[in-house]
């Protein structure tokens, strides 16, 4: 029933196909571990090229020209000379656009429509909005009342907080890194990144870009490499790291937090979701369709923000399930620069295994599949790709597996209620709490229903509206702390109270 694009054009991304780098203190190499692994591509199956696997010794190598920027040049300037070099940073990403879209697409085989609309220009908004933030954003000033009546006056100093470990996932490769390496730099910061095993090309296109520009060396470091026992776990045990900003998922969450208890540094985390659509029967049916077909499906089913588990008000929950299953059907395969595709692979034949079994336990669980549930049939160029057809089940029970843990692919389970509170307690019945969106045309229970739901971000009539100034993470087991605008500043920083005695 889903149609596959045939595309007439070869991949046509391979000007992107290179090796990764380490970028360590402001040049590429390929570290000393001798070890490498094969980036492939999840659209074809075909190899990208190579990447290195940092060690320890590449870890420390990049955590030390960290230090060393910080207590160089970069730490000498001030908050407007480095608002005019990121300015530059995200100019940059903007003149060498299609050199990140298709780096991007490759890693990860998501449609070039879609990441040229959200990946590539939020990945340079990232650069710009927090320096805008912490030109702004003034600290607390009290006078203090002493016995000897002269009194006394605080006054609160954000000082960087030192060198920050940034551990990013694959589904937004460089938007998800850039949103953790932007305001770590634009308050006076410098980083290593880990990005992804699975997509390591925008990370390290970025290091050009920093040196293109003079972000001085050691500003911006690169390690490739995967996560326990590899970059990332060398990375979050290094005693030179000064705070670990992470997402990903909850489990890889909880082995970080438990590094990061080693010397007492400070965590970010945002993790996964198992997110819930409430669509109530007064909800603008047509607004609903389409914001839950972009919920459920978009990227593949790999958003965090995502929405597995639909609960529709049972008046118009034969119609809903309709609609959706004729929206579902009516996506379109294909390569990513192909215009009319809609709808990628998942990013890895790893992650497809996941997904089928999800797929099979469904069907052990009792569901009533409404479409899909397979492995689509692709064209020969195509059918190494890690293609899975987008899926709907209904008539599972609540505490089937299928609807309480994440699954991260292009499927959801949909399910009526017949009162408010019964979608409410539904809404939060996971341990989860990262997003949720309400779907209602009545004003009052639009605001009731967002103030019971515990999670991070509540849409009301819409989803992934996102405005950077906005508080940002998840709730319960989807995170710790908020960024975000001036929550940003909350990690990025540490306020030195000043008392003076007058
Ligand atoms: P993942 O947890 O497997 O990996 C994320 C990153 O952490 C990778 O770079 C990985 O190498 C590294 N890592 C894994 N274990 C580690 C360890 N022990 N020490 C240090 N680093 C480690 O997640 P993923 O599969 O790449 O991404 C998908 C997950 O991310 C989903 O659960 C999704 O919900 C979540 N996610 C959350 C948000 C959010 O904002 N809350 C956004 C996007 C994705």
């Amino acid at each position: 029933t889903v149609q596959p694009l045939h595309a007439p054009r070869p991949l046509g991304l391979s000007s992107a196909r290179r090796d990764a780098a380490h970028f360590i203190n402001g040049a590429f190499t390929q570290g000393t571990s001798g070890k490498y692994y094969d980036n492939i591509c999840p659209v074809d199956g075909s190899r990208i090229g190579s990447v290195p696997e940092g060690g320890k010794a590449e870890i420390d190598a990049a955590v030390k020209a960290a230090r060393a920027a910080l207590d160089g040049p970069w730490g000498q300037m001030s908050l407007n000379e480095r608002s005019v070099l990121l300015g530059k940073v995200a100019a940059e990403i903007n003149r060498r656009f299609d050199e990140f879209l298709a780096a991007e697409c490759l890693d990860t085989g998501k449609p070039a429509s879609l990441a040229s609309h959200i990946d590539i220009p939020r990945g340079a908004a990232n650069f710009t909005m927090f320096t805008d933030v912490a030109k702004t954003v003034s600290t607390e000033c009290f006078t203090t009342p002493t016995p000897d009546g002269a009194g006394a006056m605080n006054y609160g100093l954000r000082r960087p907080r030192g060198v920050i470990a940034v551990i990013s996932p694959w589904n937004l490769p460089l938007l998800l890194m850039t949103w953790k390496v932007g305001p770590a730099l634009a308050l006076g910061n410098t980083v290593v990144v880990k990005p992804s095993e699975q997509t390591p090309l925008t990370a390290t296109l970025l290091g050009e870009v920093m040196n293109s520009v003079g972000i001085p060396a050691g500003v911006y470091n690169v390690v490739h490499g995967f996560g326990g026992n590899s970059a990332g776990e060398f990375l979050t045990q290094h005693p030179g790291v000064n705070g670990i900003t992470f997402t990903g998922s909850t489990r890889s969450g909880e082995a970080l937090m438990r590094e990061a208890a080693r010397g007492v540094r400070p965590v970010s985390l945002e993790l996964g979701g198992k997110n819930p659509a409430l669509v109530f029967a007064d909800a603008d049916m047509d607004k609903a369709i389409e914001g839950v077909m972009r919920s459920a499906f978009a990227n593949c089913g790999q958003v965090c923000l995502g929405t597995e588990r639909i609960y529709v008000e049972r008046p118009i929950f034969n119609e809903f399930v309709a609609r959706l299953k004729q929206g579902a059907e009516g996506l379109r395969f294909g390569r990513p620069e192909d215009p009319g595709t809609n709808l990628g692979p998942l990013v890895s034949e790893l992650h497809r295994k996941k997904v089928l079994s999800y797929y099979a336990k469904a069907v052990e669980e009792g569901a009533t599949i409404i479409t899909g549930g397979g492995v689509p049939d692709m064209p020969a160029e195509l059918a190494a790709g890690a293609w899975v057809q987008p899926t709907i089940w209904t008539g599972l029970p609540d505490d089937a597996a299928v609807v309480n843990e994440e699954i991260f692919g292009p499927c959801c389970h949909i399910r009526p209620f017949d009162t408010e509170a019964e979608a409410i307690r539904l809404a939060n019945s996971t341990p989860y709490g990262l997003a949720a969106s309400v779907w209602t045309e009545s004003l009052s229970r639009a605001h009731r229903v967002a103030s019971k739901m515990e999670v991070g971000i509540c849409w009301v009539n819409s989803w992934f509206l996102r405005d950077l100034r906005t508080a940002f993470g998840g709730a319960k087991a989807s995170g710790i702390g908020r960024e975000g605008g001036v929550h940003s500043l909350e990690f990025y920083t540490e306020i030195t109270n000043v008392c003076v005695k007058l």
